[in-house]
């Protein structure tokens, strides 16, 4: 992801400081500059970044004037340390204000139950607004609301299916034309008999799609509607206008930009030209998954005072992130972002309530099982990709090889194949099962069984990466081995790990364990 390279640089720029064994300012403005070039090079505007330096330079020197003066008479050798922690503090801080929309900006949106609210999306083509729209719809579908999607594109040829296609995909009803102007104007009817479709209707005029659409979805209390509309036409002007008319008919509870995170600092043009034609509320900056410039586009819509309430990360569904500059500013720095990551789990929680109330009453009487395990990373992974969710972690993502995700997907996918080669009577037992005395098959060890298998001490205590005391291999585990395609040494590996689950389980469970007293709480 480009806008971690963006963060490691900054990072490497802000801990280079601590090597300065004098910290004055030429050390300030070497750091400084390495900061302004990282910057400079995301597209960051000119402007922005000196106000950052500048800004930086103006708070810090004098405190550093003052802790030399201090040091030369014999002060605080501590103060060496306290001018680093004051470079860090203050660029940070810079940092956020430079994405930071700033007091003006409207309060956030939040859509609840049973008040059918209706967005508008807005914004060029290619933007991906149809794509966001969807994954608006599933963000909010995640946390329990129930939602529908408008297309307004009565313009574009195909604007109706590709809304359809992803509709259909994130299982959000979806109601549109299939008549387009550029449909009629190729003279085509065949599409026609596919006029029966449900919620299509056969209109071109944008108002009265997006007016029909969003009764009908009102009708039906629908929480959130959502509606897609053009981002081209024959002329500026008349995108505007179009775009106009749909905001005075629908009567948006927020109006939403979306932008391209690829342009950079352009952005910031293109926010103000349709700022000057319908006022929006909030900006979304997509593909800031693949773009060098993405730090640039993010500053610059920010310096319009629009908060920025989303960013997309990639082209999948769940490749949207809720934005505010702190945790933003964090977790591309690498210092995590704990907000997010208890959010993804409150999300997973609501979509399977059943599965997780399960799981706690398990954990109330002790109990945890291999599937139990096999559970737990299934929602892990259905978290979203793990390279997002370990740059959530603070320091996480450096142990997973530095968010690269091919890496940490295999790890996970080799446990996923260890569980399917797990009967079911193995899955739901305690992991005993696989420490029964039961004999090695004998001679059936190959060479890459037995590269891998450790001799094992006869005291489990002994050897904490052995704590099931497997000698030789035992057959099950074995058997699993060889029927995931994966080696011994994981096998016990992850059976190991879940022995360690099951204990801190056992340790909390019962009546007096912490889950048994939460439970005797309620
Ligand atoms: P629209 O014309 O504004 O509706 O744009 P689309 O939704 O059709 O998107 C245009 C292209 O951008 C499609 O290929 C999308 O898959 C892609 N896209 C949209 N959002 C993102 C994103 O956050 N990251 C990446 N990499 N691609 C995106």
């Amino acid at each position: 992801m480009v806008l971690q390279d963006l963060g490691r640089r900054l990072n490497q720029a802000i801990q280079s400081v601590n090597g300065q064994t004098t910290i004055d300012e030429p050390a300030l403005d070497a750091v400084l500059k390495s900061v302004c070039a990282a910057l400079l090079e995301s597209d960051v505007n000119v402007l922005l970044v000196k106000r950052c330096r500048d800004r930086v330079k103006q708070l810090v020197l004098p405190q550093l004037e003052e802790m030399q003066a201090k040091q030369g008479q014999g002060g605080d050798a501590m103060q060496g340390n306290k001018a680093k922690q004051l470079i860090h503090k203050a660029i940070y801080d810079e940092l956020v204000a430079l994405v930071d929309p700033g007091d003006s900006a409207p309060p956030a949106f939040n859509p609840v139950k049973g008040k059918s609210q209706v967005i508008m999306m807005v914004g060029l083509q290619g933007a991906g607004k149809t794509t966001t729209c969807t994954k608006l719809a599933t963000h909010y579908q995640r946390r329990g609301l129930k939602v529908a999607l408008v297309c307004a594109d009565t313009f574009r040829a195909g604007a109706f299916d590709q809304l359809k296609q992803n509709a259909v995909r994130a299982k959000v009803p979806f109601f549109g034309s299939l008549i387009t102007l550029d449909f009629l104007a190729s003279g085509n009817r065949t599409l026609m008999h596919n006029a029966h479709m449900m919620y299509s209707y056969t209109e071109t005029d944008p108002v009265s799609i997006s007016l029909q659409g969003v009764q009908k979805f009102r009708a039906e209390r629908f929480d959130v509607i959502i509606v897609d509309t053009s981002g081209r036409h024959r002329q500026e002007s008349e995108l505007f206008d179009e775009m106009v008319q749909i905001q005075e008919g629908i009567e948006p509870d927020m109006t939403v930009l979306v932008l391209d995170g690829a342009i950079g600092q352009a952005a910031q043009d293109q926010a103000r030209a349709f700022k000057d034609a319908s006022n929006f509320g909030a900006i979304i900056v997509t593909k800031l998954d693949g773009h060098a410039k993405g730090g640039g586009a993010i500053s610059a819509v920010a310096a319009t005072n629009t908060p920025i309430i989303f960013i997309g990360t990639g082209e999948h569904l769940h490749d949207l992130e809720k934005f505010s500059p702190q945790p933003f500013i964090s977790k591309m720095l690498g210092m995590g972002d704990m907000q997010g990551l208890v959010e993804r789990a409150q999300e997973m929680a609501l979509a399977n309530p059943e599965r997780q109330e399960n799981m706690m009453k398990k954990l109330e009487k002790g109990e945890f099982t291999i599937r139990d395990l096999k559970e737990q990373l299934n929602t892990v992974m259905g978290m979203g990709p793990l390279s997002k969710l370990t740059s959530m972690i603070p320091g996480m993502s450096d142990m997973m090889g530095g968010g690269n995700e091919a890496e940490a997907t295999r790890r996970m996918k080799r446990i996923a194949f260890i569980f399917d080669s797990m009967t079911a009577e193995e899955l739901d037992s305690d992991g005993t099962i696989f420490r029964d005395p039961a004999p090695t098959v004998s001679g059936a060890l190959t060479a890459a069984d037995k590269g891998k298998a450790k001799a094992t001490p006869a005291d489990e205590n002994q050897d904490p990466t052995n704590p099931l005391g497997l000698r030789e291999p035992n057959k099950r585990v074995l058997r699993v081995a060889r029927g995931s395609g994966t080696t011994v040494q994981e096998v016990e590996e992850l059976l190991a790990q879940h022995l360690m689950f099951a204990k801190m389980a056992k340790r909390m469970g019962g009546k007096n364990g912490l889950m048994g007293k939460m439970a005797a709480a309620r």
